[in-house]
């Protein structure tokens, strides 16, 4: 019979990582299951953060490095599987965890899985993805030196993108399908100082064509009907997120994917909490994705207690 840990926390993002954490401090006995052995999920591929208190400028990089060496520092345990399912013995009886390599048992749970990056879905994005096509412009950029990219999307990550890129490649359009940006305004600012990113408003991707690797972009203006060919090698999609809750179908009440809870990360399952990305909530950040670890953990050891 597997062991039965007091927790298992799903997920080692900032929200897995804060549970981690706040679950040391509380000596429960806890296992945190991440899908790679790199944690700080989205966090790792974010350039720059520049809003997460007392370390303003920290590469995400780093920023995900720290967090785990924190969690190690006290003590926290981790596997590295992939979660398939989990079968919810109802409340107060032990959870099962079904993995890719093992089973695990806990008698509470946090699942903080985070999102992953939403697929635009045209002609021409898987074909070539790879080969000019790209969600990360961290990890990718590089490629793209002195050429001309695009980004497609009008939030924190397409800005974020666009303003990194525009540091190595000679132009870089900013295609939005609005004429306002959603990105925080000191992102908009920094983006606007920039002499070689061209913003393209109302206007949306169409296709992306290339023999073997990215050529061309056409784009079509949404108020005016105009089509327009954009010569170029990368295309980098920022169009939002979408959360990692497949494996959790069914178990715990869900909203367009998301599972239902609150700040406390009580979700409709009993002894099942969510934190971080995952869960319905208003802001998705670094630092409400671990004050989401704290409360949950928070939220199972009222529960464990109970029970
Ligand atoms: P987001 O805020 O949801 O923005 C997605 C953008 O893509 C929006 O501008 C949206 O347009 C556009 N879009 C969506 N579907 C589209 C489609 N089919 N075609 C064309 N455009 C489309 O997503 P995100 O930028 O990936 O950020 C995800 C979350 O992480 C957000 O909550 C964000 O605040 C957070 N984040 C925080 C930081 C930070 O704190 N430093 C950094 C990065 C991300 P509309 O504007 O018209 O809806």
């Amino acid at each position: 019979m597997a062991h039965l840990y007091d927790l298992i926390i799903i997920g080692s993002g900032p929200a897995g990582l804060g549970a981690a954490i706040y679950a040391q401090r509380a000596r429960l006995d806890t296992l945190v299951i991440e899908k790679a052995m790199v944690s700080g999920g989205q966090v790792l591929t974010t350039y720059e953060v520049d809003n997460y208190p007392g370390l303003p400028g920290i590469s995400g990089y780093d920023l995900g490095l720290k967090l785990r060496e924190h969690a190690d520092k006290l003590g926290a345990q981790f596997a590295e599987d992939e979660v398939e399912r989990v079968e919810d013995g109802g409340p107060g009886a032990p959870k099962r965890v079904i993995c890719a390599g093992e089973t695990y048992e806990a008698r509470a749970l946090i699942l903080a899985t985070g999102a992953v990056h939403r697929k635009l879905g045209i002609p021409g994005e898987e074909e070539l993805a790879g080969m000019g096509v790209s969600y990360c412009a961290t990890c990718d950029g590089a490629f793209f030196r002195n050429k001309t990219a695009a980004v497609i999307g009008g939030g924190d990550v397409a800005v974020e993108d666009a303003i990194f890129l525009a540091r190595m490649c000679s132009k870089v359009y900013l295609i939005h399908r609005r004429d306002a940006l959603r990105a925080a305004k000191s992102l908009q600012e920094s983006l606007m100082a920039l002499d070689n990113v061209e913003i393209l408003w109302d206007s949306v991707a169409e296709s992306i064509e290339g023999s073997g690797q990215v050529e061309r972009l056409q784009i079509s203006n949404v108020k005016t009907g105009e089509k327009r060919k954009l010569e170029l090698q990368g295309v980098f999609i920022a169009v939002g997120i979408t959360p990692e809750s497949r494996a959790f179908e069914g178990l715990a009440e869900m909203d367009h994917g998301y599972i239902k809870a609150g700040e406390d990360g009580i979700t409709s399952a009993p002894g099942i909490f969510a934190a971080g990305d995952v869960r319905t909530k208003q802001l998705r950040q670094i630092i409400t994705a671990a004050a989401d670890g704290a409360n949950a953990v928070t939220s199972a050891e009222r529960y464990l207690t109970e029970h």
